[in-house]
């Protein structure tokens, strides 16, 4: 999805007035999804430096390679674009916009280190923060297109997973690496421009929540988590589904139960106003309850957009309230190691009107035959 330059000067407007407040002097946008937000320009995570410098008072300016300009749609509203030559040195470019005065500056998290270094060498009297001060709350906050665009990726990656629930990709026999593929080719046949990821965990490695698939064949009567997300038009999906090869044990049914139960009153909990923390405490109590409290080992979820993990995070500590427009995952596992795990992940948005689950693939446990 390309933003209009209409979005993006709202985003922009917004994003001054958030720095006024917290009395940023000019914000430095160089990897990450920050820039791609306020621009639609993606940079190339290479070893020359892009980085969009925004001072509060004065007009933006993009600092590129100029091998990459080609790339960048021009939005003079916005911003000007400054092309440096190979043999330009990109840091002074920057310092240049930013002026050499004390100043306050908000860098994008995830520049390198490399040009991080060289401006503060370049600019030793000014103070530093991670730009997400900034943008994250905004982006936090989805507008109409971008809800749209989320729940069209998990409606993309819902197809994948009834299609894992109906026993339609066989697991038996197979090495979780092959099946991780197949997740990973279904979400591009459905309409994802790329795979970020598809865990694929079964058996006791079903017990690590982030297992990396590896070759380990599947066998019978076995758990399998499945938690696999892409990126469709600028926009990521993210589902986690456990299946059991075969009949389940009562024990692990009485577990699955738990976190279903579990992860169904969190999602009806994330309303506008309760707070982040709350969420997982809804969730969290309720395993806690049925004995398997140690057996939850990370937060409840996490905030997602063009970035799979971005604000706002579901996890204890964190009291800002829902507000109508936050996108997030909600996925308690419970996971016994040696033996077997579990986790239900769907995408969710906060609206006035309730909690509204993106993804809509079956959560009662799917027992697989083949
Ligand atoms: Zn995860
Ligand atoms: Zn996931
Ligand atoms: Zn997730």
């Amino acid at each position: 999805m390309s933003p209009t330059t209409s979005a993006l000067a709202a985003r922009m407007a917004a994003v001054r007035a958030r720095m006024s407040e917290l009395g940023i002097d000019t914000l430095l946008l160089s990897l990450g999804a920050d820039l791609p937000w306020l621009t639609g320009y993606t940079a190339m995570p290479l070893e020359r430096l892009t980085m969009l410098v925004l001072p509060l008072e004065t007009d933006a300016v993009l600092v590129i390679p100029q091998l990459e300009a080609a790339r960048v749609q021009p939005r003079p509203e916005l911003f000007s674009v400054q092309p440096w030559a190979e043999t330009d040195n990109p840091v002074r470019l920057v310092t240049g916009v930013v002026g050499r005065s004390r100043r306050r500056l908000a860098v994008s998290d995830r520049t390198w280190a490399t040009f991080l270094l060289a401006l503060q060498v370049e600019l030793p009297r000014s103070t530093w923060t991670v730009a997400s001060t900034v943008t994250g709350p905004l982006r936090a906050v989805k507008d109409d297109d971008e809800v749209a665009a989320l729940r069209a990726a998990a409606a993309a990656a819902d197809r994948v997973a009834a299609d894992l629930l109906s026993g339609g990709i066989p697991l038996i026999g197979r090495t979780e690496a092959e099946v991780s593929r197949e997740l990973g080719d279904r979400l591009v046949s459905a309409g994802h421009d790329a795979v970020n990821f598809a865990i694929v965990a079964g058996g006791p490695n079903a017990a690590s929540p982030h297992h990396e698939p590896g070759s380990r064949p599947i066998g019978a009567g076995e758990a399998v988590v499945c938690d696999f997300g892409g990126t469709m038009a600028g926009y990521c999906s993210d589902i986690t589904r456990t299946v059991f090869t075969g009949d389940p044990p009562e024990e692990f049914r009485d577990l699955y139960a738990v976190l279903a139960g579990a992860q169904a009153a969190a999602v009806d909990a994330a309303r506008v106003g309760t707070s982040c923390q709350a969420v997982d405490a809804v969730a969290r109590d309720l395993i806690t309850a049925a004995g398997y409290g140690p057996n939850f080992i990370h937060r409840t979820g996490h905030g997602i957009g063009l970035e799979e993990h971005e604000d706002p995070y579901l996890v204890s500590g964190n009291r800002d309230p829902l507000v109508a427009g936050h996108a997030f995952s909600v996925e308690p596992g419970i996971y016994i190691e040696g033996r077997w795990g579990a986790r239900i992940e769907d995408i969710v948005v906060a609206t006035g009107a309730g909690p509204s689950s993106l993804n809509q693939a079956d959560h009662a446990l799917a027992v697989v035959e083949s």
